[in-house]
């Protein structure tokens, strides 16, 4: 065992809940990536032991089933103490592990306050006249999402959200805004759709903070519940389900750090002549997922265009749990949806 892995675990073991040395290579806490069990706070089922060439520890939770390196799970908890792990185990800049003792200072963190400083409006609160309004009821977009929406008359304002942006946008479109907030309450990113459909740049997409994954919605599910996540490719098609999240694009393996895998329901958009997209849903199925296959009567392309085409969201919910499935039936069911070979 490396000197530094024992004494990161001292270092990790104050932020892990119900910690015990069970043995000498073996310690015992409460997972923090699942949080462990809801209604018994004493139970904990996170593991750290030996790695097979015994030069550090490997992570384990028997809740989960998350299985990470002792790294990555420093990362998870705590990413200023991995920075020092990281440099202290495998750099040579000693002098930076000086930062380690250093007080952390505590980082202010914008909320969607920072939209309305920035002249953004609610959209629930926009009179119904507004040209807004047109998108928002062309896209039937439910009334009860309208106050997690902003607008912004001129997008050139959004330049402000960090220096980068400076001279990126031509400005003058109106824009839909779609905050991405964490389950803290911190606004991490955004994407801000044009209304008018003549717009070259449909979205424009914005970081907040480069450490967060851009998820939308997680500020939304529901917390210490057994009920499923819907885990959707766009924003707005989120909107029509109950429980859902959007990792806007087709990348979902930025879900791994935020939430437990058993939990989500994938939602691929309904591609089955994409083979990128193809490609990217078998490996999801093949990490463990459960996912949804669309049924050869859905013709339409995604969630927002089964509703213009006069599905009622609550039957795209009855069809989506009725085409959900995991492992070996996901895979039968995908090869039978896939209209192109990969
Ligand atoms: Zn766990």
């Amino acid at each position: 065992m490396k000197h530094v892995d024992v004494k990161y675990v001292g270092l990790l073991s104050s932020r892990l809940d119900q910690f015990k040395k069970k043995t000498n290579n073996l310690y015992n806490f409460r997972c923090p990536v699942c949080g462990d069990s809801d209604r018994n706070r004493y139970k904990a089922r996170g593991y750290l032991y030996p790695s097979k060439d015994r030069d550090s520890f490997v992570f384990k939770c028997h809740n989960c089933g998350d299985t990470r390196s002792f790294g990555n799970l420093i990362k998870h908890v705590d990413s200023m103490l991995y920075k020092n792990y990281m440099l202290e185990g495998f750099g040579k800049k000693e002098r930076h592990v000086e930062e380690r003792e250093k007080p952390k200072r505590k980082k202010r963190v914008r909320d969607v306050s920072f939209l309305e400083n920035l002249g953004a409006e609610r959209i629930d609160r926009i009179p119904k006249n507004h040209a807004v309004h047109k998108f928002i009821n062309d896209r039937r977009i439910p009334d009860s999402s309208l106050s997690r929406l902003y607008y912004v008359h001129d997008d050139k304002v959004l330049e402000k959200v960090d220096p980068v942006y400076r001279d990126r946008i031509r400005g003058n479109q109106p824009r839909v805004i779609l905050p991405f907030i964490d389950r803290d309450g911190e606004l991490v990113g955004i994407a801000a759709r044009a209304i008018n459909s003549s717009t070259q740049m449909r979205y424009l997409a914005f970081r907040l903070n480069d450490k967060a994954p851009m998820i939308f919605g997680l500020d939304q599910i529901k917390r210490n519940s057994r009920d499923s996540v819907y885990v959707v490719e766009g924003p707005i098609d989120s909107l029509f389900l109950e429980n859902a999240i959007a990792v806007g694009g087709a990348d979902f393996s930025k879900l791994e750090s935020e939430i437990r895998k058993d939990k989500c329901v994938i939602v691929f958009d309904n591609e089955p002549r994409n083979r990128e997209i193809v490609k990217k849903m078998k490996k999801i199925i093949e990490s463990g997922y459960r996912i949804c296959i669309w049924s050869e009567t859905i013709k339409e392309k995604d969630i927002n265009d089964m509703i213009l085409a006069g599905v009622p969201a609550s039957k795209i919910q009855e069809v989506i749990n009725k085409n959900t499935y995991s492992g070996l039936q996901a895979m039968v069911a995908f090869n039978s949806w896939k209209k192109v070979s990969i």
